[in-house]
């Protein structure tokens, strides 16, 4: 038996002691489950100085109530956990979906690929910028090659790059270009 069976008997015999079932009907679990997860939001309301007791009871609540609807109907949480991920492993295939946000119905618009690799190596630029503590003019054409959407935006981060390598200086400042 694992950890989530465990907690799945605990939890069904809490709600069997108090005789909650009758109000455990899909549509209210389901709604529960929105509940907790704005009780979760609402610890990083302000700021990200959040409680961590708060935030494991709230995430506790949450898989509570996915617990008690999965029960509910009939199904194994984890067995419906795994089919969702084999899905989820057919939209979002790894030379795709690796190291961006974007949905899989995004993932092949090669243009905001562009874009993406230029916002990567501006922020990669800015790091270095702290690091050298120093005025970096380039930076701005890389930005404003993203927001103009251009398609050499990364040609332009790249050769802004080299530019300030040369300047500096700096001929193989690790591998923070790729
Ligand atoms: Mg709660």
């Amino acid at each position: 038996m694992n950890n989530l069976d465990e907690v799945s008997k605990e939890i069904k015999k809490f709600n069997e002691d108090r005789d909650w079932d009758q109000f455990h009907a899909p549509e209210n679990l389901a709604k529960s489950i929105a509940i907790e997860a704005g009780e979760l939001l609402e610890c990083f309301q302000w700021n990200n100085n959040f409680d961590k007791q708060a935030v494991y009871e709230e995430l506790a609540d949450v898989v509570n109530y996915c617990i008690l609807m999965a029960d509910k109907l009939g199904v194994d949480l984890a067995d419906i956990t795994k089919e969702k991920m084999k899905k989820n492993a057919i939209k979002y295939p790894v030379e795709k979906a690796k190291g961006t946000s974007k949905k899989y119905n995004e993932l092949d618009n090669k243009e905001d690929d562009k874009i993406n690799k230029a916002r990567e190596l501006v922020t990669k630029v800015r790091k270095l910028a702290e690091e050298y503590n120093a005025n970096f003019y380039f930076v701005t054409d890389g930005a404003s090659a993203i927001n103009n959407k251009e398609n050499e935006a990364v040609e332009v981060a790249r050769n802004a790059v080299a530019k300030w390598e040369r300047e500096h200086g700096i001929d193989d400042k690790e591998d923070w270009r790729k």
